[in-house]
């Protein structure tokens, strides 16, 4: 690995070799009647907003139920994720930036769509839309905003600009009332979004 694009970029404008190859193949299936696209896009779904961000979600209950747990989890995430035991952890770093009542943390990859896919799945489209990338840097708190997070003006925002080599989740704050939550039901309460640091984890 040598730079930033040694890596599949697919929310570039054109496609990659690897993406037309897979719209080929779906398109050639779908017309032998082999395959239902309405079955294919409940599959990506499923990726995109529960089986991926899942894993996220128990690394973040594990946290939150376990000081030393988060100890380790911000010293090293990588080490500390793989410690939950998910394949393909190790594959790139991820560091783990946590929210406090006086700083929120927001990522983004401003040159292409860096995410930490080994906790978190596939990325929504709107996090590898050129309007998203280029405006989390500029203007933060205007992108929170549109994603209905109106923050303090006394909280910080910080923007963390993922690559290839290292990428962040963030590590929400645990919401009040949760306190005689397990780690399951903690980690049903945790969303993708509050892991990216567009939303945050909302009082059950
Ligand atoms: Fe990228």
């Amino acid at each position: 690995m040598t730079g930033h694009h040694d890596h599949d970029h697919g929310g570039q404008e054109i496609p990659s070799a690897t993406a037309l190859r897979v719209k080929a193949l779906e398109s050639l299936l779908v017309e032998k009647g082999l395959v239902d696209p309405a079955a294919l896009d409940a599959i990506i779904d499923s990726y995109e907003n529960k089986v991926g961000p899942r894993h996220g979600a128990r690394v973040v209950a594990r946290a939150w139920t376990d000081p030393a747990y988060k100890a380790r989890l911000l010293a090293d995430g990588s080490n500390a994720i793989a410690e939950v035991g998910f394949p393909g952890s190790q594959r790139a770093h991820v560091a783990v930036v946590e929210n406090t009542p006086s700083l929120h943390n927001l990522v983004v990859c401003t040159l292409c769509s860096c995410y930490p896919s080994s906790v978190l799945g596939l990325p929504p489209v709107w996090y590898k839309s050129s309007a998203y990338r280029s405006r989390a840097v500029i203007d933060p708190r205007g992108v929170l905003r549109d994603f209905g997070l109106t923050l303090d003006e006394g909280v910080a925002v910080r923007v963390w600009d993922s690559t290839a080599e290292l990428r962040y989740l963030v590590l929400p704050e645990r919401p009040a009332g949760t306190e005689g939550m397990d780690e399951d039901a903690l980690t049903a309460l945790v969303s993708r979004d509050a892991m990216i640091g567009t939303a945050k984890v909302a009082t059950p």
